[in-house]
């Protein structure tokens, strides 16, 4: 029991997500002693969805491995490939694939929007006792999960808020030079990882209007479908935040400004092409910037809103590269900082 209680203190002494799928597979395999326990989660668009694995734990391995987190999506198993996880998702209940070995596929849910499940691959069956105890795990699991969300997450649109900002900003610097946050598994083809990072403030032309005329219900409305339009433009390990009334902020790894510029770009286009209901088209307006050895949160965002001043300055709808104003001398190059390369 008290083995119990160490796991449950354990798993819910980390606000990390990383870590905390990590910690969760680490608890079961413990637990349960299986041959292997692993945590995949569904990522991508609804008509393309796949397995990315969090976790994966063998009975002897002392470290858990994981997909990288930028490994390539094409590589990545369809959902389909694996029924029983997706019935599980989908009946919400356990579900057992008989064989050798035995699996149990749970499922896992935690934000509004990410699923996923937890494979336990046992010599025979779970027995009843082990299946509560890995429901009761779940739960644990799941209402921390929740409550993270509530302390780090935008209840209008379930991206992060401005308070997560600075942490994920300097938690960057030190995964640059790491291979993978905790190991990759080697099995997918792993571009390797970009080596730098951007960060995009993106703002809706005219949004003063759009309340002015249909109201903030419905304003709040595109607010909220405007964060799902980000969410399929952007990857699983891309961090999105809307830092407060119609500003959002892109904190993505990437590694030139073209590749950033394509992605903003990406997302202005689908902005664009969208029809809301009610108020039809919106545009937006996106600077962004290289994150920069020496740069802080503030002078980082500082250069970015520059850009987009700049846009909002000169037409509104289209991206603008800080660094591309300042090359072709629209804007100063005020943001020499320090010589610490942080990045
Ligand atoms: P611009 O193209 O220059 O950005 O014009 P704009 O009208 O979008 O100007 P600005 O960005 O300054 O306007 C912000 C407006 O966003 C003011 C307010 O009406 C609206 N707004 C801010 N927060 C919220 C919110 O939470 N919900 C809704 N519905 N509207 C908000
Ligand atoms: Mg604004
Ligand atoms: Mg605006």
């Amino acid at each position: 029991m008290s083995k119990v209680v160490d796991h449950l203190a354990e798993l819910t002494g980390f606000r990390d997500r990383d870590v905390l799928d990590t910690t969760l597979a680490g608890a079961l395999r413990d637990l349960l002693q299986p041959l292997r326990v692993a945590i995949h989660r569904c990522v991508g668009e609804d008509n393309d969805r796949r397995w990315l694995t969090r976790a994966r734990l063998e009975a002897t391995e002392a470290a858990a491995t994981a997909d990288p987190l930028w490994v390539e999506f094409d590589s990545l198993p369809a959902m389909d490939d694996f029924p029983a996880r997706v019935s599980a998702i989908e009946t919400h209940e356990m579900v057992t694939v008989v064989g050798v070995p035995h699996t149990a596929v749970f499922p896992l849910f935690t934000d509004r929007d990410v699923a996923g499940v937890v494979e336990i691959e046992t010599d025979g069956p779970l027995d009843a006792e082990q299946q509560r105890l890995v429901a009761s795990i779940l739960r644990i699991y799941r209402n921390f999960q929740s409550l993270l969300d509530y302390s780090e997450r935008d209840t209008l649109t379930g991206l992060l808020n401005r308070k997560t900002f600075d942490e994920a900003f300097y938690k960057l610097s030190s995964q640059t030079q790491e291979g993978a946050l905790i190991g990759g598994s080697g099995e997918r083809r792993a571009k390797s990882p970009p080596q730098s990072h951007y960060i995009g403030v993106l703002d809706i032309d005219h949004f003063k209007s759009v309340n002015d005329t249909y109201g903030h219900l419905i304003g709040d409305e595109v607010l909220l479908l405007l964060s799902r339009l980000m969410r399929s433009c952007f990857r699983y390990h891309d961090r999105l935040y809307r830092f407060g009334g119609e500003e959002f902020v892109v904190l993505m790894r990437c590694n030139t400004d073209t590749d950033a510029a394509r992605a903003f770009e990406r997302l202005r286009t689908s902005v664009a092409a969208y029809a809301f209901p009610q108020v039809g088209r919106i545009t937006v307006s996106v600077g962004f910037t290289e994150l920069k050895g020496g740069d802080t949160p503030s002078s980082a965002f500082e250069r970015a809103d520059k850009a987009v001043y700049w846009a909002k300055t000169h037409g509104r709808n289209q991206v603008c590269s800080h660094s591309e104003l300042v090359q072709r001398g629209e804007l100063e190059d005020d943001s020499k900082v320090g010589d610490v390369e942080l990045f």
